[in-house]
């Protein structure tokens, strides 16, 4: 059974799209921790992102940069920060989130609610910046 991402790669799920390349995809998260909270996942679908072969999981960090830059110049925020978790969704991903203060990147506090056209405007946003 293929992963909720790999769904999304695969066009079943839809997204709101910021990136993509022959290895890896970017897109907004659909319970962002702030406005511009977007998800980097390799298209191998591997469940631990410590399992990817140190070629993939680099080159995921490089393209990561990329988005992250992107976030960085369009989102209001002092700088862009970057975790892994992955406990919910068996698909390694990164998260890169805006952030102003320590606070600003704590998984526990209530997800902000976007609707569909501002989710747009905003991967809109950050792509017109890549
Ligand atoms: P983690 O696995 O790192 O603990 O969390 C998975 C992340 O994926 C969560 O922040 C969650 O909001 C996000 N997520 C789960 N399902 C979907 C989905 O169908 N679409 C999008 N865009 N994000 C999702």
């Amino acid at each position: 059974m293929p992963s909720i991402f790999a769904r999304i790669i695969n066009g079943e799920i839809p997204c709101y799209k910021i990136a993509e390349d022959d290895r890896y995809f970017a897109f907004l998260d659909i319970n962002p921790l702030a406005e511009g909270h977007t998800l980097v996942i390799p298209r191998e679908e591997t469940d631990y992102i410590f399992d990817l072969n140190d070629k993939l999981l680099a080159g995921m960090m490089v393209f990561a940069k990329k988005v992250a830059l992107a976030i960085d110049k369009t989102m209001p925020c002092k700088r862009v920060g970057m975790a892994v978790l992955g406990l919910e969704v068996p698909h390694a991903h990164i998260h890169l989130i805006p952030i102003n203060e320590l606070g600003d990147i704590d998984f526990m506090k209530p997800k902000l609610k976007f609707t569909p056209e501002e989710f747009k405007a905003t991967a809109a946003k950050i792509r017109a910046a890549l």
